[in-house]
C-alpha cells in the first residue's frame, strides 16, 4: 500500500475537482482557488489570490453582492447548488457567463470563511434557450397550422357551395331535357295519330279512283296508283313503328291475351302486304294445320308478322318468293319467314336488333332501322323467341317461336 498523507490527498482532490472552488475570508478576499476556478475565470493563481470576490462578478451586481455576503456571514446556512438565482460570472477578459454556485461556511484560523463551489452553466443555458426557441417555433407552427385549417375550411365551404349550385343547375337541365323528351314523344304520338286519318282518306280515294276509272285506265295510271298505295303503306309502317316505340319506352304496352285464330290473322297480313309487293313477288304459305288458335296478343303478333314479311319483300328482288311456314311443335307454334334476298353481312348480324341499325348493303333501300327492335321487344312480351339465319345474296330466314298458351 502506498502511503499518502491526508493533506496531500485533500489537496489533490481540491485541485482535481471539476467544480470551481474559491475560499473567501471574512473581508471578501479570495485566499485560495482551485484549478477549475482559475480556468473558469481566466486568472492565474497569483492574480486570484487576495483578489476581492466581487471582481468575479459584473460590476453592476457588486454592491448588492457585498450586502449578500455580509448577510451570509451573519447566518451561514449552507446553500445548495441550483437553489437560488442564476448568477453571472465575469472573466478576466471581460466576458460574462452564466454560473451556478453553492456556499458553505468553513472555519479557518478561528474565523468563518466562505467556500464557494461554482459550475459554468453556459451550455445548459444555451440548451434551455434552444428549447425555448423550439417551443416558440412549435407554437408558431401550431398557429400557422390553425390558420391554414381555417383557410382550407373556408375554401371547402365555398367548394361545397359551388358544387351544390352546379348540381342544382344540372338538375334543372335534366328536368328541362325530360320535359323536352316528353314533349317529343307526345308530339310523335300525336303526329302519328293525326297522320292516319288523311292517309286513310288518300288510300280510300286512290282505291275509288282505281275502281271508277277501269274503262279508261292506262298502264301509266295503274303504275302511279300502285306507287301511291305503296308510299302510303310505307308511311303507315313508319308511323306504326314510332307509335310502338314510344309506347314501349313508356312501358305502356300491356298485352291483351286471348284466343287468336292464326290462319285468319295471316290472311289479313298477306292482304295488307299486297301494296308493297314488287313486280311478280309472291308470298307462298305452308301451314301444317287448317285451323289453329293460340292464346296471344293479336295486335302485337300482327305487328311482328307485318314487319318480318315486309322486310322479306323489301330486301328481295322483283319476282322473288317469300315462304311463310307455320307448324306446331309440342306446346308452341313455329313461324318462319324465308326470303332469297340480299341477306345480312355476317359481321353486322350481331347488331341486327339494335335500334336504328341498318346494314351496309341495305342503305339504298328505304327504312328506319326500328322494325326489328320492336319485333324483338314484342316477341319477349308474348313469351316467345326469335332467331334468324342469313347469308349475303342468298337470303334470310327469321324463325319465331310462340307458346300456344300463356302461363
Ligand atoms: P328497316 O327495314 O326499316 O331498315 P328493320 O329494323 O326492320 O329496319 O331492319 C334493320 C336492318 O336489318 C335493315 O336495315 C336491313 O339491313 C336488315 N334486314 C332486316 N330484314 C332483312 C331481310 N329480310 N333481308 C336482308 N336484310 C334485312
Amino acid at each position: 500500500m502506498i502511503l499518502v498523507s491526508q493533506e496531500s490527498a485533500y489537496k489533490a482532490i481540491f485541485e482535481a475537482c471539476e467544480e470551481g472552488i474559491v475560499v473567501v475570508d471574512p473581508e471578501g478576499h479570495i485566499i485560495v482557488a482551485n484549478r477549475a476556478a482559475l480556468r473558469m475565470f481566466g486568472y492565474s493563481s497569483e492574480e486570484m489570490t487576495q483578489m476581492e470576490i466581487e471582481r468575479l462578478i459584473p460590476e453592476r451586481f457588486r454592491q448588492h453582492h457585498v450586502h449578500l455576503r455580509s448577510g451570509f456571514h451573519q447566518d451561514p446556512i449552507p446553500r445548495k447548488m441550483g437553489r437560488g438565482r442564476d448568477l453571472l460570472g465575469l472573466k478576466k477578459d471581460g466576458t460574462e457567463f452564466a454560473l451556478e454556485a453553492s456556499l458553505s461556511s468553513v472555519e479557518l484560523a478561528g474565523q468563518v470563511h466562505i467556500a464557494t463551489f461554482m459550475i459554468d452553466i453556459t451550455a445548459r443555458k444555451e440548451m434551455e434557450s434552444v428549447l425555448i426557441k423550439n417551443e416558440e417555433q412549435l407554437a408558431q407552427y401550431a398557429s400557422e397550422l390553425e390558420q391554414r385549417v381555417k383557410r382550407r375550411t373556408i375554401e371547402l365551404e365555398k367548394e361545397v357551395e359551388t358544387r351544390k349550385k352546379a348540381e342544382e343547375e344540372t338538375n334543372i337541365a335534366l328536368k328541362k331535357e325530360r320535359e323536352l323528351n316528353e314533349l317529343k314523344s307526345r308530339f310523335v304520338t300525336m303526329a302519328s295519330h293525326e297522320f292516319r286519318t288523311p292517309l286513310s282518306t288518300i288510300l280510300s280515294s286512290t282505291a275509288l279512283i282505281e275502281r271508277y276509272s277501269t274503262v279508261r285506265e292506262s298502264d301509266k295510271e295503274k303504275r302511279h296508283l300502285k306507287k301511291i298505295k305503296s308510299a302510303i303503306a310505307n308511311l303507315n309502317g313508319i308511323l306504326n313503328d314510332f307509335l310502338s316505340l314510344s309506347k314501349l319506352e313508356e312501358g305502356k304496352i300491356i298485352p291483351n291475351f286471348r284466343s287468336v285464330p292464326l290462319h285468319q290473322l295471316l290472311q289479313n297480313v298477306i292482304d295488307e302486304m299486297h301494296p308493297i309487293k314488287k313486280k311478280n313477288q309472291e308470298i307462298l304459305t305452308s301451314l301444317s294445320t287448317d285451323t289453329l288458335e293460340i292464346v296471344t296478343d293479336e295486335h302485337l303478333l300482327k305487328n311482328i308478322l307485318i314487319n318480318l314479311i315486309s322486310n322479306a319483300l323489301k330486301y328481295s328482288r322483283e319476282s322473288g318468293t317469300v315462304h311463310f311456314r307455320m307448324e306446331v311443335e309440342d306446346d308452341q307454334v313455329v313461324i318462319s319467314v324465308e326470303d332469297q334476298g340480299i341477306g345480312i353481312p355476317e359481321e353486322e348480324q350481331k347488331h341486327l336488333f339494335e335500334r336504328f341499325f341498318r346494314a351496309k348493303n341495305a342503305l339504298n333501300i328505304q327504312g328506319t332501322g326500328l322494325g326489328l327492335n320492336i319485333v324483338k321487344n314484342y316477341t319477349e312480351i308474348l313469351g316467345g323467341s326469335l332467331h334468324f339465319e342469313s347469308a349475303v345474296d342468298e337470303g334470310s330466314t327469321f324463325t319465331l317461336k310462340l307458346p300456344k298458351r300463356q302461363k
